[in-house]
């Protein structure tokens, strides 16, 4: 048994290890490492109701001080970790080297910027909480005219906030329809007709070829000629994993930490979150997640499989789940889609509000897409935990028609 545990990455993953250790009777040293100045929040509330205005920083917070006493968690903060040796079981941490017994992998990954951007004020990505903070001020002053470049579903849920404020805001985006590259474009256009029925400017298929601007933003100059002005602009073009200070650890790494079917990445370590590619046994190969959902299962069971022998792991394996809010509307996605599936629209209510469509792939059901139909989800991803056909799936369907 180990007598303490480090656990690098202080958010979300991070934090549901610690409580998985305490609450399975750990009784060794948690340590909490994270890099930011914060102590461990979440970032869902980001890009909706605390960039709005709604929320405070505090109702982020996935630690109380009660909480960490009660866990008994040694947590620091900016604390940033850069290197890991395996063999001497340490890690280098701001201010000096620390040995560990046993290690979670929790560093989640950050945002991706535009090359060549770094001088202009004005242009944003957004992963922290004081990327918010900026984000949020900047739309307070004045009237700003906003360009999100990259309609995924950060940016999709940026331009919502920014539109429900009034403000205008254009995405722009290389597919010829948003999220099509996930949902396919039957359901993509549903997403963008969302926006535009609300005010957002769309920009699809066409890439953006210059900023302007010297020191503060100015405009978008994009690949078809057209010049968009731009006071801000908000970058959501995806994420990259933090994996860096990993690099000569000699733990494999292929856009992210690659871990067996137990979430193991080498003996005594694991990871778990944003961060983590892992063999996925249902689906036959190694995904990674960057979901809100996986990341605090998975760093449960990452937890548990330090306290466990290679007889005693289970396999990590659940069916994804995800959600987006945009407007007054709960996007919810279950499984993985894939444009190139089968699709079935089985809810088409634009008056309501309300969409469900499934995916399918060689005679398997693969997801289910809702829009305000929380019922639907659960109902197909519970199908699709018991590994129903596409037939299934469609009789189902029917009998919920
Ligand atoms: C704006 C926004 C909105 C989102 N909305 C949704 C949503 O609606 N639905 C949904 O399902 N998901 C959503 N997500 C995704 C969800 O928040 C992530 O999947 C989740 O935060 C992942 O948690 P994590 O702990 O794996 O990683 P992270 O939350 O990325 O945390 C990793 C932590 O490790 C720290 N770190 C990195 N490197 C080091 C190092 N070397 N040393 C020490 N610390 C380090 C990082 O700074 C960070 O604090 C959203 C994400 C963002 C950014």
């Amino acid at each position: 048994m180990h007598s303490s545990i480090t656990i690098v990455g202080a958010s979300l993953a991070g934090v549901r290890a610690a409580e998985a250790l305490r609450s399975e009777g750990f009784k060794g040293n948690i340590k909490l490492l994270g890099d930011e100045a914060h102590i461990a929040y979440d970032r869902p509330p980001l890009s909706k109701s605390f960039l709005e205005g709604e929320m405070t920083s505090e109702k982020l917070s996935l630690l109380t001080t009660e909480k960490i006493n009660e866990l008994e968690l040694e947590i620091r903060i900016d604390s940033r970790v850069s290197s890991l040796d395996i063999e001497s079981r340490t890690l280098e941490v701001k201010g000096g080297v620390e040995e560990f017994d046993a290690l979670i992998i929790a560093t989640g990954a950050r945002a991706r910027k535009l090359p060549n951007t770094e001088k202009i004020s004005g242009i944003h990505t957004l992963r922290s909480l004081d990327d918010s903070i900026k984000i949020r001020d900047s739309f307070k002053s004045g009237n700003p005219k906003v360009v999100v470049v990259g309609g995924g579903f950060i940016g999709c849920e940026v331009a919502a906030t920014a539109s429900a404020l009034g403000i205008e805001v254009t995405i722009v985006e290389s597919q010829e329809v948003p999220l099509s590259h996930v949902l396919g474009e039957e359901a993509g256009k549903v997403i963008s007709e969302l926006h535009t029925n609300n005010g957002v400017q769309l920009k699809c298929g066409v890439e953006v070829q210059e900023i302007r601007g010297d020191s503060q933003v100015e405009g978008v100059l994009l690949g078809d000629g057209t010049l968009l002005e731009a006071d801000l602009v908000i970058v959501g073009i995806g994420a990259v994993p933090n994996t860096e200070w990993l690099e000569n650890s000699g733990l494999t790494i292929e856009n992210g930490v690659c871990c067996d079917q137990t979430c193991l990445a080498a003996p005594n370590i694991v990871a778990a979150g944003d961060v983590a590619r892992w063999y996925h046994r249902g689906y036959g190969k190694s995904i990674r997640l960057e979901h809100w959902d996986n990341a605090a299962e998975q760093g449960k069971h990452a937890a548990l499989r330090l306290l466990q022998t290679e007889a005693e792991a289970q396999p990590y394996a659940p069916i994804p789940w995800f959600w987006s809010d945009q407007f007054d509307r709960k996007i919810q996605l279950a499984g993985i889609s894939d444009p190139e599936d089968d699709f079935e629209v089985i809810v088409d209510s634009p008056e309501e509000g309300r969409y469900t469509a499934i995916y399918g792939n060689e005679g398997r059901l693969k997801a289910v897409l809702g829009i305000n139909r929380p019922r639907h989800v659960m109902q197909f991803k519970s199908l699709m935990e018991n590994k129903a056909s596409w037939k299934e799936a469609l009789d189902f369907a029917r009998e919920i028609k």
